[in-house]
C-alpha cells in the first residue's frame, strides 16, 4: 500500500516538521493518524511527516472558548471535559461518532478538518461554533477561518502548511441551546447528512445569535445562512422552525450515491436541521410545541 513511501519522517518538534515540511515539498504529506491516508489512492508523496510527537494533543480553555491542538484525537476529544462541557458536549458527541474506538484512538480532528470530506463529523459542529485554524509553515503562520478553509471536496487553501491548533471563540451564554444531529446507516458510520447548530434566545424566545452547518450535502460542509437570516430577531415557534428546513433544502446541493439518493439527502438535511433547532430550543428554556 505504501511502497511509494521512501522515508516516514518523525519529527519531535513543530519546528523540525516545518523544515521537512518545507524541504519535502509537493513529494511530502503530513500524516496524523493515517485513518484517511490509507484509503488514498494518490501516490505522488514519497515522504511521510507524522505530526502526533509535536505536542499538538491537548484541548486548553480560553475564556469562555477553547483552543485544540491539531493532532488531538477524537477519543481525547470524547473524553475531554473542557469539551463536554463546551456548547452543550456537541463537539465530544460529533467525535464520539467517528467510527470504531480503534478509529476514535488515532483519527485526529486536524485530519478530519485537513481531508476535507464533505461528510466530515466535525465539520458542521466546528463552523457552527466559528472554529478558526492556525495554520503553520516554516515562513508564516495565519489564521484562517473554517467558513473559509474548504475549496472543493478534498481541497483546503492550506498550502504546504500545516493545521497547528484550532481557536474556538468565546460563545453565547445565557438562554442558549446546542445539537448534533448524524444520519448515518449505523451510529458511527459515515455519515448521509449531520448537521449542528447553536442559538441564544432572549427572555421573550426571540432569537438574538443562530448558527446552522451541515455536513455531507454539497462538496464541502457549509453554514446555512439563508436559514440562520430567516431565524435571526424572530421568535422560536413551530413556523420559524419550518421555515428554515425549508430555506436548508433551498439551500444544499447534495450528490447522488451508493448510501443514499440525493432526494433523500435533501429531505433529510430538512429534517435534521429542524430536529437541530428544537433540541437547542428545549436547551434554551423555550420547547416548541408540535
Ligand atoms: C473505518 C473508518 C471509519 C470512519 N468513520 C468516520 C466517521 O464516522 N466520521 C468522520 O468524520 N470520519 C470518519 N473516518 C475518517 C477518518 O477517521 C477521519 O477523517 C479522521 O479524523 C482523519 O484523521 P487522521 O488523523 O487519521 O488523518 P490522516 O489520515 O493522517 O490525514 C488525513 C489528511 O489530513 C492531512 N493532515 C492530517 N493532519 C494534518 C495537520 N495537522 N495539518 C495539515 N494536514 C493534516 C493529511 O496530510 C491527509 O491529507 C473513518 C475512517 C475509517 C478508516
Amino acid at each position: 500500500m505504501f511502497d511509494h513511501i521512501e522515508c516516514f519522517y518523525r519529527p519531535s518538534t513543530l519546528r523540525e516538521a516545518l523544515v521537512l515540511l518545507h524541504k519535502t515539498g509537493k513529494r511530502g504529506a503530513i500524516v496524523a493518524g493515517a485513518t484517511d491516508i490509507v484509503t488514498r489512492a494518490d501516490r505522488t508523496p514519497r515522504f511521510f511527516i507524522d505530526v502526533t510527537h509535536l505536542g499538538l494533543d491537548y484541548v486548553r480553555k480560553k475564556g469562555r472558548g477553547c483552543t485544540i491542538g491539531a493532532a488531538t484525537t477524537m477519543m481525547g476529544l470524547e473524553k475531554s471535559p473542557i469539551i463536554n462541557r463546551l456548547a452543550g458536549g456537541i463537539l465530544a458527541k460529533a467525535a464520539a461518532t467517528c467510527g470504531s474506538i480503534q478509529n476514535r484512538n488515532m483519527a485526529t480532528v486536524g485530519g478530519n478538518l485537513a481531508n476535507a470530506s464533505p461528510a466530515a463529523d466535525t465539520a458542521p459542529v466546528l463552523l457552527a461554533l466559528d472554529a478558526q485554524l492556525v495554520a503553520v509553515n516554516s515562513r508564516r503562520k495565519r489564521r484562517i477561518p473554517l467558513d473559509e478553509f474548504y475549496t472543493g471536496p478534498h481541497r483546503t487553501v492550506l498550502n504546504g502548511e500545516l493545521i497547528e491548533e484550532i481557536l474556538i471563540p468565546p460563545l453565547p451564554g445565557g438562554r442558549s441551546g446546542w445539537s448534533f444531529q448524524k444520519l448515518g446507516r449505523t451510529e458511527t458510520d459515515i455519515s448521509l447528512v449531520n448537521a449542528a447548530a447553536g442559538l441564544q434566545a432572549d427572555s421573550r424566545g426571540r432569537i438574538k445569535w443562530v448558527h446552522i452547518a451541515l455536513g455531507a450535502v454539497g462538496p464541502m460542509p457549509l453554514r446555512a445562512r439563508e436559514a440562520e437570516n430567516l431565524l435571526q430577531g424572530n421568535a422560536l415557534s413551530e413556523d420559524s422552525i419550518t421555515r428554515a428546513g425549508g430555506a436548508v433544502m433551498n439551500q444544499v446541493s447534495p450528490i447522488s450515491d451508493g448510501r443514499a439518493s440525493a432526494e433523500y439527502r435533501r429531505e433529510m438535511s430538512r429534517i435534521l436541521v429542524q430536529r437541530a433547532l428544537r433540541e437547542c430550543a428545549v436547551q434554551a428554556g423555550f420547547p416548541i410545541m408540535n
